[in-house]
Parts: structure tokens; C-alpha cells; sequence
């Protein structure tokens, strides 16, 4: 019998009110249930929203150094549990042993990291033009924020989203994705044994429809953080800006890696597989287009299929190289789009089937993907996949090389193998991209900087993790004392 998870809301596990459930299952093998989470309403929403604004004012009372008590003992408490966090992921959202481990280790990470920053959210101060008048600013919490997150980076992202909105004093209402709700119920099991007050985070499960657009509409919120879609996070946008709350939106990504003649090919490849078919190129950054030079294309076609192949594709408990798709529906997704590809008139090299055969009968596994001969303007060129299918461009300069990079409606992250100094930092330069890397995969960033997109990939209003994460969370007053 599968384990009933409840939401958490004012320091207690709840059921929800109309008492409906879901249950979340193994994409790797679907006959396994991993737990069932309640199908909340929104009445859930309005209970977890008042219990949070009831307690913001004590929460951005208590000192910096106890709320960063809170979070370090968090992050404590899931590095006791990281092996059966690790096991819970891969069952639930089909990521690799080696891919999961290294997800919770960033949620550990993320929590100590934090648990510093509480300390000090910063001000400055400065002159007055005034005599006898101190001028300065100080940071204030935003308030109570709502938080929704994917299920693609199931434990990472909440960390990054929870643990500066906690630091900086706001209290929270978050909504994990219902595909991987696990990892956040896991999370609060931590904040809970760490004592975080009650009331402080407020965890509600069920459906974006029911429990998400209430959370982004509702007025007693004061900012919304999304990461997910850019068709969701475009509603979520504009439904936060009809009473001008906070909002930032995290989204899609269509990201390239530029191959030119002066690359180490072997190294070019490693870069463009672990970016392309690395989480069953289910990561908003993943590489999905290699821009490749005609001099070293045919060279680059041959080794990077000869890469795709060679890869064992299984359950992630195994640890294979990758894991099935989180879905039937991301699967079938990603099917259609090496249909639409063959129609578009791009080859297919290798890939585009189903897994079929006893191991993978249970669950959602496709082949790693090449596609070539693609033209710019195609849908594989243009559209997020989600899927292990990298698109591969033939250009015939650099110039060439950094319009195509550019011709899409995304901007998430871009990279470019190249030994040329020169190259390198004219393509930093162009990209039009929140994250510009040289002869490195597109996927991965450290937690201490910077992480957001241009263009449809972000709403472009703040940034998330490092300092910057915690801008959203925070407001600015501006403070003129007179003596
Ligand atoms: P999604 O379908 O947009 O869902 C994201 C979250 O929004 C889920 O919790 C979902 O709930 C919720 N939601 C759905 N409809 C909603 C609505 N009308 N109002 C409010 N919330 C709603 O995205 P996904 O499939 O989970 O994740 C994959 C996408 O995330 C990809 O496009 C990927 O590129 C993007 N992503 C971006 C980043 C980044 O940092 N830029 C990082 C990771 C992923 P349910 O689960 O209940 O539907």
C-alpha cells in the first residue's frame, strides 16, 4: 500500500479540504506508486495563504543568525537522509542514481549556503546633503510569497526558491509540480525537524490549475516565483501583474552549443552529449542544437552519433547513462517532434524510437536523438523538445554560427568550442543568452551565481541563487534620519 503524504500548512500535515488525492508513479516502471498526494482545492490555498501572513511579521522579527539556524539545521537533517532522498528521486522523477545524488547534494548545498546569507542581507549607506541627517537603505523582507515549481529539478529548485525567500524573512506558500511532489514533502520533513516556526512555509500539493493560479492571483501575496514553461509561466506573469505583485518567471530554454574548426572534436562531442542527452535532455539548459562549422561537421555527425549510441539507457537505479522520460505524455512528445523533424525535411541519424524489449516494457524510455541536415527556421530548430534530440546546424562562419545561435525566441544559456581567443569572446559578447560558456556543456552552474534567462526564457525581472537570489525576495527602503 502506497504511503498517504498530507499538505503541510501552520506547522501541521493536513489533509485537503475536499479530500482527494493523486498518486505519483515510476516512470521507469509505472506499476509502482510512490506515494499519493492530496489533490487540494483552493481553499487550501486561502488556509496555507492566511496561516503564512499571520506569521511573516514574527518571522522577519527573528534574528538572522536563528533563521539561518533553521536552514543550516535543514540542510543538516537532508544530508542525514541524502541516500533515501537520492533513491526517492530517481524512482519518482527517473533521473540517473549519479544525476540525483548530485541534485540533492545542491539542495544540501543550497540550504548552508543561505544559512550564511541570513546573517547579512546588506544596506548602504550615504552621504546626505543635509547637515546633521544620516541617509541609508535597508532590506526588508518582500512578505508572504508564493513559490511554484517543475518537476524536472524536483529537490534543487525548491531549494533555491525556499531557502533565500526564508533567509531574507518572507513566509511561503509553495506548490511542487504534481509529477515529483516528493522531494519538496521531503524538504519540509527537514524545515519541520529543524523547528522552523509554525506557519512560516506552508506546503500545498494538487493540480496548477486548482492550486497553482490561485497561488499566483492571490492578493494577499506579494511576489510569485515560477520556474517552469513559458506557456504557464506567461499566464502566471500576467495574472501576478493585474495588482502589481513582484513576479518572476524562470521558463523554456532552446539552448546551442557552437562547434568551430579550431575544436578539439573528442572534447566537442562530451560537451554537446552530456548537454544534449544528460537527464534525458530534460534540463531547461540542455544542449538541443549544435551549431557546427562545415569544416568539422561530417567529422562531428559521425562522433556524436557514435556517442549517442554508445549510451545504455535504463532505469536510473541502476545508474545507467540516462534514464526514461519523466511521462508518456513528455515521451510522446518528444516522438512527435522527430516526426515533425522528417517532415520538416532534416535527417534523422540516429534515434527517434521508443525503447522496447523487457526492461524498459514498464516504462517511458526513448533513444538518444540525432537529427541533421537542419535548416534554422525548422520547428526542431526553434521549439523546446524536452527530450534527448539534439538538432545539428551546419554554418559556414562564425558570423553565421552566432545568427543562428541567436535566431530563436529563447535565450537560457549557449556555449562554444573553440581554441580561438578571439572567437571566444566576440561569441560572450553576441549571445544573447543569461548564461554565455566557453568549451563548457550548456547545462550546470554553480549555486553562488547568477542563473536566469534573456528573451522567452525568463521574465527578466531578477535573477535566482548566489546574491542575486535573494533580490527578489527582498525591497529596498530608503531611510533619511535627521539629528
Ligand atoms: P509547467 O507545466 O509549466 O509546470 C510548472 C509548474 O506550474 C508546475 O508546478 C505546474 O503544476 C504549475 N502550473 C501548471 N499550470 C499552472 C497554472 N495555470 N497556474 C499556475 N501554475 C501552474 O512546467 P514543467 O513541465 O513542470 O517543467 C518543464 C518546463 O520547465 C520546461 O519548459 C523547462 O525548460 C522549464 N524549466 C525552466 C528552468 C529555468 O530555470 N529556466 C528550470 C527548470 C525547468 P502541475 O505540475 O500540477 O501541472
Amino acid at each position: 500500500m502506497p504511503t498517504e503524504y498530507t499538505n503541510y500548512v501552520g506547522g501541521q500535515w493536513t489533509e485537503s479540504e475536499r479530500g482527494d488525492t493523486f498518486d505519483v508513479r515510476n516512470p521507469a516502471d509505472t506499476d509502482e506508486v510512490i506515494g499519493t498526494y492530496q489533490a487540494s482545492t483552493e481553499a487550501d490555498v486561502e488556509d496555507a495563504i492566511e496561516t503564512a501572513v499571520a506569521t511573516q511579521g514574527d518571522w522577519a522579527g527573528t534574528p538572522g543568525p536563528e533563521r539561518g539556524r533553521i536552514l543550516r539545521d535543514t540542510g543538516e537533517a537532508l544530508a542525514v537522509r541524502k541516500d533515501e532522498a537520492t533513491e526517492t528521486l530517481v524512482r519518482e522523477e527517473g533521473k540517473t542514481r549519479s544525476e540525483a545524488a548530485g541534485e540533492v547534494q545542491r539542495a544540501i548545498d543550497i540550504f548552508r549556503y543561505y544559512a550564511e546569507k541570513s546573517r547579512d542581507l546588506g544596506g548602504t549607506s550615504k552621504a546626505s546633503s543635509a547637515p546633521a541627517s544620516e541617509l541609508y537603505t535597508k532590506r526588508e523582507p518582500l512578505g508572504t510569497v508564493g513559490l511554484i515549481t517543475p518537476w524536472n529539478y524536483p529537490i534543487a529548485i525548491p531549494a533555491w526558491k525556499l531557502a533565500p525567500a526564508l533567509a531574507a524573512g518572507n513566509t511561503v506558500v509553495i506548490k511542487p509540480a504534481s509529477q515529483a511532489p516528493s522531494m519538496t514533502r521531503i524538504i519540509f520533513e527537514c524545515l519541520d525537524k529543524a523547528g522552523l516556526p509554525s506557519g512560516v512555509a506552508n506546503l500545498v500539493t494538487g493540480s496548477g490549475s486548482e492550486v497553482g493560479a490561485p497561488l499566483a492571483a492571490h492578493d494577499e501575496i506579494d511576489g510569485v516565483s515560477f520556474t517552469g514553461s513559458t506557456s504557464v509561466g506567461t499566464a502566471v506573469a500576467q495574472s501576478a501583474a493585474d495588482d502589481l505583485k513582484r513576479v518572476q518567471c524562470e521558463m523554456g530554454g532552446k539552448n546551442p552549443t557552437v562547434v568551430m574548426p579550431s575544436a578539439d572534436i573528442d572534447s566537442a562531442v562530451d560537451i554537446v552529449g552530456v548537454g544534449a542527452f544528460g537527464t534525458t535532455g530534460q534540463s531547461c539548459t540542455a544542449c538541443s542544437r549544435a551549431i557546427v562549422h562545415e569544416d568539422v561537421y561530417d567529422e562531428f555527425v559521425e562522433a556524436i552519433t557514435d556517442y549517442a549510441e554508445s549510451l545504455e539507457i535504463g532505469p536510473g537505479l541502476n545508474d545507467p547513462d540516462m534514464g526514461p522520460h519523466v511521462s508518456r505524455g513528455e515521451l510522446d512528445s518528444t516522438l512527435e517532434y522527430v516526426d515533425i523533424a522528417r517532415d520538416d525535411g532534416a535527417t534523422l541519424q540516429t534515434g527517434g524510437n521508443e525503447c522496447t524489449g523487457d526492461e524498459y516494457d514498464g516504462g517511458f524510455f526513448v533513444e538518444p536523438t540525432v537529427v541533421t541536415e537542419v535548416e534554422s527556421e525548422m520547428r526542431i530548430a526553434q521549439e523546446e523538445v524536452f527530450g534527448p534530440v539534439l538538432a545539428v546546424v551546419k554554418v559556414s562562419d562564425f558570423e553565421e554560427a552566432v545568427a543562428v545561435a541567436n535566431d530563436v525566441d529563447y535565450g537560457l544559456s549557449a556555449s562554444i568550442v573553440t581554441q580561438d581567443l578571439t572567437e571566444a569572446n566576440r561569441f560572450v559578447d553576441a549571445v544573447e543568452a543569461g548564461v554565455a560558456k566557453v568549451n563548457e556543456k550548456t547545462t550546470g552552474l554553480e549555486l553562488h551565481v547568477p542563473f536566469g534567462g534573456y528573451k522567452d526564457s525568463s521574465t527578466n525581472t531578477y535573477r535566482e541563487q548566489g546574491d542575486a537570489g535573494l533580490d527578489f525576495f527582498t525591497a529596498t527602503k530608503t531611510v533619511y534620519m535627521n539629528y
